[in-house]
């Protein structure tokens, strides 16, 4: 049973749109405060889109998502977890990234979470652009490749952008690969949809043997189904999640910048991340919510629902034995 200290401030309490808005209103514990090696779950901004190759605004996703979190309560409706007993949970501010330099940002969000993973908290991230899980995986594979459960409508596997550009957000698992913080064999990618530019990146996909699962499949078989190969996949060993916000249909998350037809319903959105009870999650992150093309908040609302359903997963360990 967590303490009180670590326990969000409840509606029941004090209305929901009153207060400093942190996410999930849990306490405020960045890496200078005297409780922060007592955080097991910590959740994170990182406000950044320097990444993204079309339409901007990622980088005001954390505000958005910490606001609109105000309404996450403690209790999981439909599974009755309660994720703020099982661990202390935090909030621990945001990376301060410089939106100048992309290799710069970088290295600022790598050395954050190396402090995150030194004080053996597990981080929740809210993005941000999908270039953030690249430098969140080299803090967190410092040990060894890590599996990864990726929900996306892109693979975000391509070679680069703009004749030579290597860190885009739809680059950052290849490099991932290649620096050898994944282990491909143990990597899932699912929702993966829309036209495409070529067939470079599922070329390599196969090459390295990671399991692409499109959105025909996805909805042939079902959640339930796809997500118990995936969870085989992974198996027992230290697994990442990375959550992009496109791979719900755009009718129900329009605010985010490459959106793709004919995808998930929200109920479906949260299923998936539902059946992430079990894995070994070391990390996961929500990204690609933009706020300025997410005018109702819905968008934000879901991702955080998201979050929470992560949260959840996190909170309840590995599958013993
Ligand atoms: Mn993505
Ligand atoms: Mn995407």
């Amino acid at each position: 049973m967590a303490e009180r200290f670590f326990q969000p401030v409840s509606g029941l309490e004090l209305p929901r749109f009153a207060g400093v808005p942190t996410f999930m209103r849990l306490p405020l514990v960045p890496p200078e405060h005297e409780r922060f090696q007592e955080v097991e779950v910590g959740l994170i901004g990182v406000p950044w889109d320097a990444g993204t190759t079309n339409r901007p605004g990622p980088r005001h996703g954390p505000r958005q998502l910490r606001d609109l979190s105000t309404m996450i309560r403690a209790e999981n409706g439909a599974t009755g977890v309660r994720p703020f007993e099982a661990a202390n949970c935090a909030d621990l501010g945001d990376v301060g990234p410089n939106p100048a330099d992309i290799e710069d940002s970088m290295a600022r969000i790598t050395a954050f979470y190396q402090r995150v993973t030194a004080a053996g908290i597990r981080p929740l991230t809210a993005g941000g652009d999908h270039l953030v899980s690249l430098p969140i995986l080299r803090a967190l594979a410092a040990d060894g490749p890590l599996g990864m459960l990726h929900f996306d409508s892109h693979t975000d596997l391509f070679h680069s952008y703009f004749n030579g550009m290597m860190y885009t957000h739809g680059t950052p698992f290849r490099r991932a690969v290649e620096e050898g913080l994944l282990d491909p064999k143990r990597v899932v990618q699912i929702g993966i949809r829309g036209t495409a530019y070529d067939t470079e990146d599922r070329d390599f996909a196969r090459a390295e043997g990671i399991k692409v699962i499109e959105i025909e499949e996805l909805f042939a078989r079902g959640a339930g189904d796809v997500m118990a190969e995936a969870r085989d996949i992974v198996g027992a060993g230290r697994t990442y999640v990375s959550y992009d916000i496109d791979f719900v249909d755009p009718a129900f998350a329009p605010g985010t910048g490459t959106p793709e037809v004919g995808g998930p319903t929200s109920f479906q959105a949260l299923q998936v991340a539902r059946e992430l009870s079990g894995v070994d999650i070391v990390g996961a992150d929500l990204v690609e919510v933009s706020p300025p093309f997410d005018q109702t908040g819905g968008t934000a609302f879901l991702g955080v629902s998201i979050m929470f359903e992560m949260l959840c997963a996190m909170v309840q360990g590995p599958n013993q034995g």
